[in-house]
């Protein structure tokens, strides 16, 4: 079997549609190879030879050994070295790889194939020893972390007490002399720390790091990544091996990253930064400063280091040369690592570059505008999710500033919250319901689950694509980067800054657009929407089938879900209303009273401010279509619950705190959720349902009269479960329609409907179907009565489910489309039997999950009603879904 496929000199053996055999890197490499682009020559191990490792007993596949040989003598003959040799050493790269770029995996190790005999070959080559030791000090360095797993921290302590005692501050005062001073103590280090010598064999140290890049697929934060990202084990990872190239050969060498265009905003630019004299990590690593890439970034940034375009201008040219043929080819915005070798540009590596969601929306707009995409391409290039991101808030411009510290404005958005210094802390106040800043020197990927937890990220170290700026931008959270004014305090628990010093707790906001950190809260602004979100969202609407309305009760959400785009309330939850102000007071009258007569009472004084309630909303949404439902949850949900609260109701009703106390035990339910509660409700007292149902039509005449465009109230009955039971109810709604017709002498238009949230009522759908006008698919309620699990008690049990891939994601999230969704396509099925043409909905939370989407489409919904803040991304969900 072929495990071994190289790449180099204009040509490959494999190309960019082969991501699954050798995975994101090695496949573009291989592309960039084909497209006769600068690649330094190598070859990749394809991701079979992982598989075949684990399930061998981590042993490889026999022939294994000679490929790597063979393909190791053509990267040789490319370069004209030779692996080991004394005298003209190759030297290489041992680079992870899996499908997807995943935190987790191995780090690079460069240079190796370095020993004490090749590095004086390698000096002698390059005419530099200062370059060579320099390299073989980071490849013992690099090989003994992440191959031999010696912590960083040994041989740092090491290079800072030589630099103490010297007095240099910085690597680069570092001469040939010092680092071979340096290197005897660092493998003393390793000795000592590992009982053995540092491996001086380049095979030896070959096939270490090999190794290591196979055995890190099962390491815990991989295991852990897949687990988050729903990546299977069985993939596994391939591992390339390239020739070296050197962005540390002095001053016309280089070392940098740049995107096609702007991650953040999306602008057609090349973006990037660089560093003179470097290798590999030391851009993101934050060791130094790195500079911008183009003159016109240099200007902006105000930055005295020159730009690549001034320093190096003809490896700048060929760069600007190679990225537009990388995006025209890849049709996508790239993100690519290069090194300048005396002078000479090496690409590394490409990929479609992570964005924001403003900078996905317009690079996908732009594309398609400039001919190299489709418009449908553009509407699948947007995750639907990413644009909660342009959803949040900004800092009023108005508002007061006062500013602690500026940093890079390494992601967008704006955030405030109490600082915490590590992420098990951001973590743990977020479940506490608090909000939080994660403030750290810089982040790695052990701080993803805190960088999930915080509302926004602050590092003091690090630039634009430093692992807190990436994360950050790829999460959508704001983030402000290598802020260097501030000095953190891990044990203390406090940073200072300007002379400031704020302790864990502390309340700061951080501003994403310009880098900014504020002490204390600071007043924001809702997030406006047009540009391409509007052309997006326009494309989207499009081709989407699926109407999408919005869950509202409140004029400000309608408004907002409106503002969103959303063509009607799919849900309106009249209980929302009953809780408001001097509102409680008589819902508790209601539920207290003896009989029908106090209860109607009480229900008067209801009726005027539900229907003012509803009066305003149906003006809102004037002609859109709005689903209300009458009264869901359990009466005793109502009840005063202290003491205090007990001794207010009953001074203001008239009644004995004792008779309170006695009614509120009779309403005790075991399990309220499988209770008295939902049609019931209107079951036991048909009263409560004809206030909501004369509110409603009454409203609906007035706000007509209002707006001159009558809406088409959909009367929604809760929780059936019989015909029966919704025919009962569905009587008195009817009854109470005709009145109202008669007393205003207009004629309303509307509908009763039902919501099928119990699996009784999915399955007697036909039945249902023929007095139920719509069918609005309740799925918060149909997944805990079909799964037999309690949403509010699942948090203790459910992650052992996911993480044990018992259940594939929480089902409170995306539809259990095996179960539930049975349910729903037995429902719709049979209802349209029934009923040609009824209508389809759903409202529960899965309305604004885009894989919930997905299966919703799939069974033929007419539309989905999601929060008005998910209005943008269930638009385009459902369009993505119909293409
Ligand atoms: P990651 O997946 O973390 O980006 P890479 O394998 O891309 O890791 O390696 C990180 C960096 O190491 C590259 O961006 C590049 O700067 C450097 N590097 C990798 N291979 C080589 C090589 N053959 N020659 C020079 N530098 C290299
Ligand atoms: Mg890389
Ligand atoms: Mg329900």
């Amino acid at each position: 079997a072929k495990w071994v496929y190289t790449f180099g000199d204009g040509r490959a053996e494999g190309e960019a549609g082969m991501k699954n055999l050798l995975g994101g890197k090695g496949a573009n490499l291989a592309e960039m190879s084909n497209l006769g682009l600068p690649v330094p020559p190598g070859f990749t191990i394809t991701t079979e030879v992982c598989t075949y490792y684990y399930d061998h007993g981590r042993s490889y596949p026999p022939e294994l050994k000679e490929q790597v040989e063979k393909a190791l003598a053509f990267v040789g003959s490319l370069t004209g070295r030779t692996f080991g040799d004394a005298e003209n050493p190759l030297l290489v790269s041992v680079r992870s790889g899996a499908r997807a770029s995943m935190p987790g995996m191995m780090d690079t190790v460069l240079n190796l194939g370095l020993n004490d005999l090749t590095v004086q070959a390698l000096a002698r080559g390059a005419g530099d020893e200062r370059f060579a030791y320099d390299s073989y000090r980071r490849f013992i360095t690099m090989y003994s972390n992440v191959v031999l797993g010696i912590d960083h921290h040994h041989f740092e302590e090491a290079l800072d007490a030589y630099k103490d005692r010297r007095g240099y501050s910085l690597d680069t005062d570092l001469s040939a002399d010092d680092w071979k001073a340096l290197i005897p103590r660092y493998k003393a280090i390793v000795e000592k720390e590992l009982g053995r010598a540092f491996p001086q064999d380049p095979q030896e140290q070959l096939w270490g790091a090999i190794g290591a890049v196979f055995g890190s697929w099962m390491n815990n934060r991989a295991i852990k990544y897949r687990e988050l990202h729903g990546i299977p084990a069985s993939w596994g990872t391939a591992v390339n091996v390239q020739a070296m190239v050197f962005g540390n050969m002095g001053e016309t060498s280089a070392t940098g990253v740049a995107f096609t265009r702007n991650p953040s905003t999306g602008e057609k630019e090349l973006y990037g930064e660089f560093l003179i004299n470097a290798q590999g990590e030391d851009v993101v690593a934050g060791i130094r400063t790195p500079q911008d890439i183009t003159e016109k970034a240099r200007q902006a940034s105000g930055s005295d280091k020159p730009s690549m375009e001034r320093a190096m201008p003809e490896a700048y040219r060929e760069l600007v040369r190679i990225y537009g043929i990388l995006e025209k080819h890849y049709r996508d915005m790239q993100d690519m690592e290069f090194t300048v070798e005396k002078g000479k540009l090496w690409m590394l590596q490409t990929r479609n570059g992570k964005r924001t969601a403003k900078a996905a929306l317009r690079i996908a707009v732009e594309l398609a505008s400039e001919g190299l995409i489709t418009q449908e391409e553009a509407i699948t290039r947007v995750e639907p999710a990413a644009l909660d991101q342009l959803l949040h808030p900004t800092i009023d411009p108005k508002a007061d500033r006062k500013i602690l510290a500026m940093g890079l404005p390494a992601s967008p958005g704006a955030a405030s919250g109490e600082i915490v210094f590590n992420s098990d802390d951001a973590e743990a106040a977020k479940k506490a319901g608090r909000k939080v800043i994660l403030v750290r020197i810089e982040t790695s990927p052990e701080d993803i689950h805190g960088m999930h937890a915080a509302e926004g990220i602050l590092t003091t170290r690090g630039g634009m694509t430093s692992h807190a700026a990436v994360v950050a931008r790829g999460m959508g959270k704001p983030c402000v980067s290598g802020a260097g004014s501030i000095r953190v305090d891990y044990n203390a628990q406090t940073l200072t800054v300007a002379g400031q010093t704020l302790k864990k707790g502390d309340v700061i906001t951080i501003d994403g657009a310009n880098g900014q950190v504020l002490l204390g809260q600071v007043k924001m602004l809702e997030p406006e929407l047009s540009g391409e979100f509007a052309t997006l969202m326009g494309w989207a609407d499009k081709v989407r089938r699926m109407k999408v309305r919005a869950n509202a009760e409140t004029p400000l959400d309608a408004r907002t879900a409106r503002n969103f785009g959303a063509e009607g309330i799919g849900l309106c939850r009249t209980e929302h209303m009953f809780f408001d102000g001097d509102r409680i007071v008589a819902v508790r009258e209601m539920i207290l009273a003896d009989d029908e007569a106090g209860r109607r009472a009480a229900l008067a004084k209801l009726l005027p401010m539900q229907r003012a309630d509803f009066v305003e909303l149906f003006s809102i949404m004037s002609g859109l279509p709005v689903t209300i439902r009458l009264l869901d949850p359990p009466l005793h949900e109502f009840l005063p619950h202290s003491e205090e609260e007990m001794q207010e109701v009953a001074k203001a009703m008239n009644a004995s705190v004792d008779k309170l106390r006695h009614r509120a035990r009779e309403l005790h339910e075991f399990n309220p959720m499988l209770g008295f509660r939902g049609c019931r409700l209107a079951v036991a007292y048909p009263e409560i349902a004809e206030m909501q149902a004369r509110a409603i039509f009454e409203a609906a005449v007035e706000a007509g009269r209002r707006t001159g465009q009558p809406v088409v109230p959909e009367i929604m009955v809760p929780l059936v479960m019989t015909k029966p039971e919704l025919d009962l109810v569905k009587g008195r709604i009817v009854a109470m329609a005709e009145a109202v017709k008669k007393e205003s002498g207009v004629d309303i238009t509307y509908q009763v409907g039902t919501m099928i949230e119990l699996p009784r009522a999915a399955l007697r759908a036909g039945e249902i179907a023929e007095s139920a006008e719509f069918f609005s698919f309740g799925t918060n309620d149909l997944t805990q009565t079909a799964l037999g699990i309690s949403r509010d008690d699942a948090a203790s049990f459910l992650g052992s489910y996911t993480q044990k891939g018992i259940l594939p994601a929480d089902p409170f999230v995306t539809i259990d489309q095996e179960g539930v969704g049975e349910l729903i396509g037995i429902a719709a099925e049979r209802g349209r039997s029934t009923r040609s043409g009824i209508k389809l909905g759903i409202c529960g939370e899965h309305g604004g999950d885009p894989a919930s989407i997905h299966f919703c489409e799939s069974v033929g919904l007419d539309y989905v009603s999601c929060s008005p803040y998910r209005v943008p991304i269930a638009r385009l969900a459902a369009a993505q879904a119909a293409l």
